[in-house]
C-alpha cells in the first residue's frame, strides 16, 4: 500500500449553506462542487486546499451517519481520507495487520471516488477513510 497524500478532510456541519458561506467569505475559498451521496445520506460540499480538498457533510437524513456523529458530538472534524494507489489492496494489507474494516469491499463516494473506511477503535479515534480514483 503507498499513501499518496491526504485527499481530503471531512468535516460534518449541521447547516451545509452556511457552511458554505464561511468558507468562501471568511477563509475566502471557492466551493466547486455540491453533491448528494444517498448511499450515506449527505450532503456535501467541496473546496480545494493545494492538492488536498475539505469535504463538508450535511446529514440528510438524523438516523445516517453524519447525523448520528453530530448529535453525539456536535459538529466538528468528521474524518481523514487519504488517496491510495490501489485501494483492494490497502484495506486487505491493512486489515492483515490486525486493524478492523467497516468497509471490507470498496464503495462508491462523491466525486467518483471508491472509498473504504478504517474502524476507528483500532485508529485512535480518527475515523480513517482510503480512497482511489479506480
Ligand atoms: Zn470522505
Amino acid at each position: 500500500m503507498r499513501i499518496e497524500r491526504i485527499e481530503h478532510i471531512g468535516i460534518a456541519v449541521s447547516n451545509l449553506d452556511e457552511a458554505i458561506r464561511f468558507y468562501e467569505k471568511v477563509l475566502n475559498l471557492t466551493c466547486y462542487a455540491i453533491e448528494a451521496v444517498a448511499d450515506q445520506k449527505v450532503r456535501t460540499a467541496f473546496f480545494k486546499v493545494g492538492e488536498t480538498k475539505i469535504e463538508l457533510l450535511e446529514s440528510t437524513d438524523p438516523e445516517g451517519p453524519i447525523g448520528k456523529f453530530i448529535e453525539k458530538k456536535g459538529e466538528g472534524i468528521h474524518h481523514i481520507a487519504f488517496a491510495v494507489d490501489n485501494i483492494e489492496q490497502a484495506l486487505a494489507e491493512t486489515e492483515s495487520k490486525g486493524v478492523k474494516l467497516i468497509d471490507q469491499t470498496p464503495r462508491n463516494g462523491a466525486e467518483g471516488l471508491r472509498i473504504g473506511f478504517l474502524h476507528p477503535k483500532n485508529t485512535m479515534g480518527v475515523l480513517t477513510e482510503f480512497c482511489s480514483g479506480k
